[in-house]
């Protein structure tokens, strides 16, 4: 911010010219304040009510614009408008930590999310994923309580270790994501060193209806770059907000990250043999069964110029789908549909979509009105069908999953095992054949240190259990360095 000769004069938020920026209305110059000074009272009571409720989860974050650009034909997989070839979109990407309050600090072990609003011609896409391509559970029956884990204990209102791995121990689906969370890239040293997964399967559906199976990888131009366990420890009191100004400073000096976003695509039919049930949410597609296809790059540009606005109250739904993308019957997606609409709703209001960062830039013909802060309102005819001209739904446009058939009895059940599912292959793979040794030895290290954060004795053999099924070599190591009061 640099000193200017402003000459405007301060008002009030009704544009009243202000009476002072100093003083309070008061009998005598010693005198008491008088509760007609309507200025000061708007003051205190906006400033009481400036924050909206921090999200319960992601609450710390930061963000920019910039623009999505495809380079390559891929019409043969969706008509979606955002992903035709030379189509150039605007976006807006947030990143943040997952477990920590809005103060907390950015370089803690934590995922983190990545979460893109595109803002498309057929309407607002949101893809609201993390910068690793699994999650530690695949039901949203269990996330609430997982989340609870990962916070706050009721009685001394402190994270706990102990806690978090007993829920990890006893929900042995999160294996894969915790290896991930415990190796160097669960502390990126910056967001624009770290890739960005679109995490769950989508459908992607062709101009003839032709339906795929797909999964998003954005992998960063710059580079992976992590910090060790001490660097990011050491970080938190250094500059706990290095993420946030990181990006800020980068966009100023004009050095403008990127990611390539690669698409895995899998012909609809395949997925009912596939070794992996491919809507898992705690598994990846191996490379060699869906190679990487390069389709487009992100690029940020644009910092916000004002946080709250722009960020704080920026709201990301994966139910935002445009036409030519779809669900997919991955459970977690399934659950999220509703939980993240419905958040919004609550923290920053049933109009949200109306804010100037959630609006989209295509024409909006909603016959949803009224409520809090509406500030735009449909005229009549306020119902359809009508017969006075107002806006039809063509179902040809938005062609949804047409075709697609769903049966079963209805059941609480896990969902049903493909040839190769397990819990323990997949981060055991990451861990033989991925992690160079170097990597192994941090990897080792980490959980160690984590461990000795607080886990209690008699949890042990089961954190131990859990890490000889992912790798014994990997269990072996840790334990040497485990000490456990
Ligand atoms: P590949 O050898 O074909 O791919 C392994 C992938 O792992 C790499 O392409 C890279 O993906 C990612 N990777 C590289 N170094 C690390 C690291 N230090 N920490 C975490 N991930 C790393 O093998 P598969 O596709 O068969 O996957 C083997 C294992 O690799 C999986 O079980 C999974 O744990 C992990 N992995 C797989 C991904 C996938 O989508 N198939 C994606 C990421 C990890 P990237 O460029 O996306 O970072």
């Amino acid at each position: 911010m640099e000193a200017t000769g402003n000459q405007n004069h301060t008002t009030n938020d009704a544009g009243i010219p202000a009476p002072s920026d100093e003083y309070s209305l008061t009998a005598g110059a010693d005198g008491p304040i008088l509760l007609s000074d309507h200025y000061l009272i708007q003051k205190m009571a906006q400033f009481n009510r400036e924050r909206v409720p921090e999200r319960v989860v992601h609450a710390k974050g930061g963000g920019a614009f910039g623009s999505f650009e495809v380079f390559e034909d891929i019409s043969e997989y969706t008509k979606a408008k955002v992903f035709q070839k030379g189509a150039k979109t605007d976006v807006l990407l947030r990143f943040s930590t997952v477990a920590g309050e809005a103060g907390s600090p950015d370089t803690v072990r934590d995922p983190r999310g990545f979460a893109i609003k595109f803002y498309t011609s057929e309407g607002n896409y949101d893809l609201v994923g993390n910068n690793t391509p699994i999650f530690f559970i695949r039901d949203p029956q269990k996330f609430q309580d997982f989340i609870h884990s990962q916070k706050r204990r009721a009685d001394t209102h402190t994270r706990d270790s102990n806690m978090q791995w007993d829920f990890w121990t006893l929900s042995p689906e999160s294996a894969h994501q915790v290896t991930f969370l415990m190796s160097d890239r669960g502390t990126p040293r910056t967001w624009r060193h770290q890739n960005g997964y679109g995490s769950h399967t989508f459908m992607w559906i062709n101009a003839s209806g032709e339906k795929f199976w797909v999964k998003y990888h954005f992998k960063t131009d710059q580079g992976i770059e992590n910090f060790t366990d001490a660097q990011a420890k050491a970080m938190v009191s250094e500059d706990p907000d290095f993420h946030l100004r990181d990006l800020a400073e980068s966009i100023s000096r004009r050095e403008f990250p990127s990611w390539t976003l690669n698409m895995q695509i899998m012909p609809f039919a395949q997925a009912q043999d596939y070794r992996f049930n491919p809507f898992d949410l705690t598994k990846v597609w191996p490379h060699a069964d869906y190679p990487l296809i390069p389709i487009g790059r992100l690029t940020l540009d644009r910092n916000p110029e004002n946080y709250f606005a722009q960020i704080e109250q920026a709201a990301f739904e994966p139910s935002n789908l445009v036409p030519g993308i779809d669900t997919s019957p991955d459970k977690m997606l399934m659950g999220r549909l509703f939980s993240y609409p419905d958040a919004h709703r609550y923290r920053i209001g049933t109009n949200y979509l109306q804010l100037p960062v959630n609006r989209p830039k295509s024409q909006v013909n909603s016959y949803n009105r009224d409520g809090s802060m509406r500030f735009e309102n449909p005229n009549d005819p306020v119902y359809a069908p009508n017969s006075f001209g107002g806006p039809r739904a063509n179902s040809e446009l938005y062609g949804e999953a047409a075709g697609s058939t769903v049966t079963g009895e209805l059941v609480r059940a896990a969902y049903s095992k493909h040839r190769d599912d397990d819990e323990f292959v997949q981060p055991g793979e990451l861990y033989r054949s991925v992690l160079a040794e170097s990597e192994k030895e941090n990897l080792a290290s980490n959980i160690a240190n984590h461990i000795n954060s607080g886990v209690q004795s008699d949890m042990l053999p089961r954190v131990m259990e859990y890490w000889t099924k992912v790798d014994p070599d990997l269990a072996a190591r840790v334990s040497k360095s485990v000490q456990v009061k």
